[in-house]
């Protein structure tokens, strides 16, 4: 094999890997490929420090395997927080210079991909998708840390005035889906091919809130809507339709299927351990769904006011539940 052959695989192996990855979701990898090459793949064994409190760093990493904790001072301190496959460490440095907050230690063996700062910005100027995914990632974490760094209503609005993001859960937002609903409504009709559409409602989220606090609220959200990302195929439309609502189209899906697809998510959320505190998870939390599969002639706002009302009879029902 000669070197051009190794460089492509070892660039199919990573991007594979990255695909999922906060950081790298959704983007075009031409425009990035090379400066991937640059980066370090670094290997660490369960209990080994990537990053120390107070040290420098001018990196930000893409976990590739195995999981990471974040320790507020020492390595055997308690763990505030964990990271796993996919998300990434380290990103606040970019902002806020570059000394680290907390400790960060390897949970089980695990890899990452370490892109020093002077790469991420090449990369970032080479492609929008990935500005994007910062930024969402950073106003995410902003959100979520105790110290509020920056006004996170106008970080928001940034990210959703210039995509179709949202900007909380990374997912799509409702003008994305509204748009891409409709065209496929009218492929439908014209081809005759079948689609379900499910909308998700999560039961007495406001509970969560009012006991919890809106940060609980928002990293419920946030795991809600990594559960629905990992169990729909890419070909399935996904958005956060609203606050504690989502909406899932299903093309060449008929309602049968439909139905076992959202069987299949209502158990996934069921299920669903959420964190909270270290050794305090929050309750489980249930989502009620309701399907309609488009009609002969149907426009997308009555199917979507199929579903709507077959969600509302779900809620009526007693929660926790998918009717059609
Ligand atoms: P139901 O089972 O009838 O759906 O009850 P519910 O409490 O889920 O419904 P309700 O519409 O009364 O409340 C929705 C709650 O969702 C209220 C609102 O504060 C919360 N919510 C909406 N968007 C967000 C968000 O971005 N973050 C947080 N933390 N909460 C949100
Ligand atoms: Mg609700
Ligand atoms: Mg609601």
């Amino acid at each position: 094999m000669n070197n051009n052959d190794e460089n492509n695989k070892r660039l199919a192996v990573l991007i594979s890997l990255l695909e999922k990855s906060s950081l790298f979701r959704g983007i075009d990898f031409e425009a990035v490929k090379y400066l991937l090459l640059d980066c370090q793949v670094l290997h660490y064994k369960e209990g080994e420090v990537l990053l120390s409190k107070s040290q420098r760093n001018d990196n930000v990493y893409v976990i590739l395997s195995g999981s990471f904790r974040i320790n507020l001072i020492q390595p055997n301190d308690l763990t505030i927080a964990s990271f796993g496959k996919g998300e990434c460490l380290g990103e606040m440095s970019v902002i806020d210079g570059s000394s680290t907050s907390a400790s960060v230690i390897a949970s089980t063996d695990s890899s990452v991909l370490q892109i020093p700062h002077d790469i991420l910005w090449s990369m970032l100027s080479a492609s929008h998708g990935m500005a994007q995914n910062l930024l969402q990632i950073l106003s995410r974490r902003i959100r979520t840390d105790d110290e509020m760094l920056v006004d996170d209503f106008y970080a928001r609005r940034v990210i959703e005035q210039t995509a179709q993001t949202d900007a909380l859960t990374g997912l799509h937002n409702r003008r994305w889906f509204d748009d891409v609903f409709a065209r496929q409504i009218k492929r439908c009709n014209e081809d005759r091919s079948p689609f379900s559409l499910l909308i998700l409602d999560l039961d007495y989220f406001k509970k969560i809130n009012d006991s919890y606090g809106h940060i609980a609220g928002d990293r419920a959200l946030i795991a809600v809507a990594n559960v629905l990302v990992s169990q729909l195929r890419p070909t399935d439309i996904l958005a956060r339709y609203g606050g504690e609502e989502f909406a899932v189209g299903l093309p060449n899906t008929k309602l049968d299927e439909a139905f076992t697809i959202a069987e299949r998510l209502r158990r996934a959320i069921e299920f669903l351990a959420l964190p909270f505190r270290s050794g305090e998870p929050l309750p489980h939390l249930t989502v009620s769904i309701g399907i309609a599969k488009m009609q002969k002639g149907q426009t997308p706002e009555t199917l979507y006011a199929a579903a709507d009302a077959a969600l509302y009879r779900a809620k009526d029902g007693g929660r926790n539940r998918v009717i059609i």
